[in-house]
């Protein structure tokens, strides 16, 4: 898990911006109507990088899209955003660039709304090599939002109530987070805030899309990297048993990077997984820039501009 750090700046696009307050009554607040990313900055020989930056930019540029939100935004100007952000900000890091809108309106006609962005910084270290523990999970009975009442594709702020409340309840129940499955198919769809994967005689599997996980940008990394180790890997239906016979199991996610889990409620797993441990030392590499590189997945920050 990671350790929570007070963040350290919040950094908006508009200059003069509204510094680190936000009016309360702003739509956005009121209603969970914003779309954000989460990217991770991590130290590299050739100096702090941004790891898969575009693919970040692009899944908010469609979370913003799906919601119907009026902005100024396209790739470009993103990129450029967020990358003056990291300049500036400590060389192992986790920024949240947050599309919002900060005017305090009545209302959720997204349309006669306007949305900005800022960014918040947190510092935040890589986890380093695989620890001998890992997490306790508990199958919750509140399930993910179903595709039938919201496009569940987008990383939308007011969804995270709905992780909020298993994620809650399981810590009360003395787990560390909790899987949820899909409204529609029953099935196993994500944990609260990472996408799932189990391994069964050596073969790596994860939910499929249809069963509504984030498409996350961890769970594309260890399935190119499991590919690269020659590590057979399938996204499709995965049910309760499944992970209740699974031989490893472990939480993927931009903030947690790669977590086993080493209990499903009341089921025991291995503290010491093969796969786990070699999917975690290739994606140790890759976001250090050890290895990997062809992949193209880390976007050197430049230097900060001299004042
Ligand atoms: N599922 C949910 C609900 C999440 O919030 C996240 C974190 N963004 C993930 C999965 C993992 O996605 P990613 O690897 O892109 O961070």
């Amino acid at each position: 898990m990671i350790t929570p750090q007070p963040s350290v700046a919040t950094v908006w696009d508009r200059p003069g911006g509204g510094g680190r307050e936000v009016p309360f009554g702003s739509n956005s607040m009121q209603h969970g109507t914003a779309v954000f990313e989460g990217i991770r900055c991590y130290r590299t020989p050739e100096g702090p990088a941004l790891f898969r930056l575009d693919d970040h930019l692009h899944r908010l540029l469609g979370s913003a899209h799906l919601l119907g939100m009026p902005h100024q935004y396209d790739l470009t100007r993103l990129r450029a955003h967020v990358l003056g952000v990291a300049a500036a900000a400590p060389a192992d890091c986790y920024l949240r660039p947050v599309l919002f809108a900060p005017a305090p309106r009545l209302g959720v006609d997204l349309s006669a709304m306007f949305f900005e962005l800022a960014t918040e910084v947190w510092p935040m270290l890589p986890l380093g090599a695989p620890s001998g523990t890992g997490l306790r999970v508990t199958v919750s009975r509140w399930r993910r939002p179903s595709a039938k009442s919201f496009p569940t594709r987008a990383k939308a702020t007011g969804t995270y109530a709905s992780s909020a409340v298993a994620r809650t309840e399981a810590g009360a129940a003395g787990f560390d987070d909790a899987i949820q499955l899909d409204p529609d198919s029953g099935r196993v769809s994500e944990a609260t805030v990472t996408n799932v994967f189990g391994v069964r005689d050596g073969r790596l599997f994860t939910p499929w899309l249809q069963d509504g996980p984030l498409e996350g940008i961890t769970r594309a990394s260890v399935l190119a990297l499991a590919q690269e180790l020659g590590i057979p890997a399938t996204a499709g239906p995965v049910d309760v048993e499944d992970l209740r016979t699974a031989d490893e199991l472990f939480l993927t996610g931009t903030a947690s990077e790669l977590a086993r889990v080493i209990a499903v409620d009341d089921r025991r797993l291995d503290s010491s997984g093969p796969v786990f441990d070699a999917i975690h030392s290739a994606f140790q590499a890759a976001v250090s820039g050890r290895r990997y590189s062809r992949f193209g997945w880390l976007t050197p920050v430049p230097l900060p501009v001299p004042q």
